[in-house]
């Protein structure tokens, strides 16, 4: 067994019960319940960078809704939004509302999806064009390249909220119970108790501690990646097939006269998927702004290059710009003054997230786009997950069956809704 001088001689400070890399909205919310859950354990929370929420998570457009067909994902974002609605002054959470448009063929494809949200009939309308509000300056018609406005669903537990503070907040909480944060902490090396033997079975064989850039070592019984799109890059050298992959989304903000958006700036204006491409707006034309986004699938590779990554002017002018000049026709002025990329971790299959372990080691990612919006059950669950339990109760008083979310046992249907 190959043991190092510091494991056995370590500074007792470096040695806690449970350690947990990466303080992003999963790594913080993770951090608060199972320092809540389990207060008398000694819990270090540690991040390469010098902030809380530094990586993807505050790179989001931090857009939440309730609309998915998947179970799965209306359980976690729906309990996890009852959450934020109780400390929405905190979060700077507004309620918009999403109005997500559809052409006729994706109306008739998402039928499936549809009837998945019988169950929160009470939290959605199906709209026709005439019922949409009247503010919007929006074309309906088709043309060779766009299809036709058909229908929307028009969600009303949907909106924004501020990605940085809920995880500043959940930091806070975590600290305020006598959790510890240490922060630019590159974790670069995991030794394992037995480093030679690369061969099953695992029992027997642990994470012993992590090293960082200084090389000083943290020592712990339980160690939870919440590495979000880095989870892979560290867990793979150690022999652990994460199946969590990082793939390159990008926003764009517009500085524009609102008046080509809407007729009147002053109401309220729902968050915009568009019926093609998905495209999706942000609107805060109080301010004269609007955020764009857009998914990217095949030729987007699941490859993280470099970090941050650089959005791409062309990416805009190409495959953002066209869509949404159709679809607003008013809109011909407007200065792209800001744009950036960041990168979602995907669990392909269902886009749902992972929450696994191996030995002492659990991860906890693949939150697929939407791990702010479903951060608080996250949160809960995997906490549970490190002690021992097989089901917690998230805020809504759902029971949550917390192997539905691994790998082996896996249970989440695939979502029909997507963007
Ligand atoms: C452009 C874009 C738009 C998005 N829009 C939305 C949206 O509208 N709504 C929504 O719900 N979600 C959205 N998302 C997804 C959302 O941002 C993620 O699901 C969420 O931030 C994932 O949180 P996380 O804590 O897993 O990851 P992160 O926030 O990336 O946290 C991981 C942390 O691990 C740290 N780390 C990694 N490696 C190491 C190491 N070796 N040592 C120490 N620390 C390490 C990193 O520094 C980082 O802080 C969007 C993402 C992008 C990129």
């Amino acid at each position: 067994m190959l043991l190092f001088s510091t494991v056995v001689f370590g500074r007792p400070e470096m040695r806690f019960d449970t350690i947990i890399i990466g303080a992003g909205i999963i790594g913080t919310s993770t951090a608060y319940y199972l320092q809540k859950y389990s207060p008398k354990q000694k819990i270090l929370l540690i991040d390469k960078n010098s902030k809380i929420a530094g990586g993807n998570t505050s790179r989001s457009a931090a857009l939440y809704r309730n609309l998915f067909s998947s179970r799965t994902s209306q359980v976690l974002s729906a309990s996890s939004i009852g959450f934020y609605e109780t400390i929405a002054d905190k979060i700077g959470l507004k309620n918009l509302g999403y109005l997500w448009m559809f052409s006729q063929d994706d109306w008739k494809k998402s039928q499936k999806g549809l009837q998945n949200l019988n169950d929160q009939s009470e939290t959605f309308e199906i709209l026709s064009p005439k019922e949409f509000p009247k503010n919007l300056q929006l074309n309906f018609n088709s043309s060779d390249d766009f299809p036709a406005i058909h229908q929307a669903l028009y969600g009303h537990r949907c909106g924004s909220l501020s990605a940085i503070n809920l995880a500043k907040y959940y930091a806070k909480q975590f600290e305020d119970l006598g959790g510890k944060i240490a922060l630019e902490k590159n974790i670069q090396k995991l030794s394992l108790s037995e480093e030679e033997r690369h061969f099953p079975p695992w029992s027997g064989i642990k994470l012993l501690s992590i090293m960082d850039q200084n090389r000083d070592e943290y020592l712990a019984d339980d160690f939870l990646f919440t590495t979000g799109a880095w989870t892979n890059d560290l867990l793979a050298p150690i022999g652990i097939a994460s199946q969590i992959y990082p793939k390159k989304r990008q926003l764009y903000t517009l500085k524009l006269d609102s008046t080509q958006i809407v007729s009147n700036p002053k109401e309220s204006t729902p968050i915009l998927i568009l019926p093609t491409g998905g495209v999706y707006v942000k609107p805060i034309l109080q301010n004269g702004i609007i955020m764009v986004g857009c998914a990217n699938e095949l030729g987007n590779p699941y490859q993280m290059n470099i970090y941050p990554p650089a959005a791409e002017q062309e990416y805009f002018e190409f495959a953002i710009k066209p869509i949404l000049q159709y679809y607003f026709p008013k809109l011909k002025e407007f200065k792209l003054f800001s744009k950036w990329a960041g990168y979602y971790a995907y669990y392909w299959p269902d886009k749902n997230p992972v929450i696994e372990k191996v030995s002492n080691i659990q991860w906890i990612s693949g939150t697929s786009g939407s791990g702010i919006m479903k951060a608080d059950a996250i949160g809960r669950i995997s906490a549970a997950k490190v002690l021992g339990l097989e089901k917690t109760e998230l805020f809504d008083g759902t029971k949550f069956k917390i192997d539905n979310l691994s790998l082996k046992k896996r249970a989440v249907d695939a979502e029909e809704l997507i963007i």
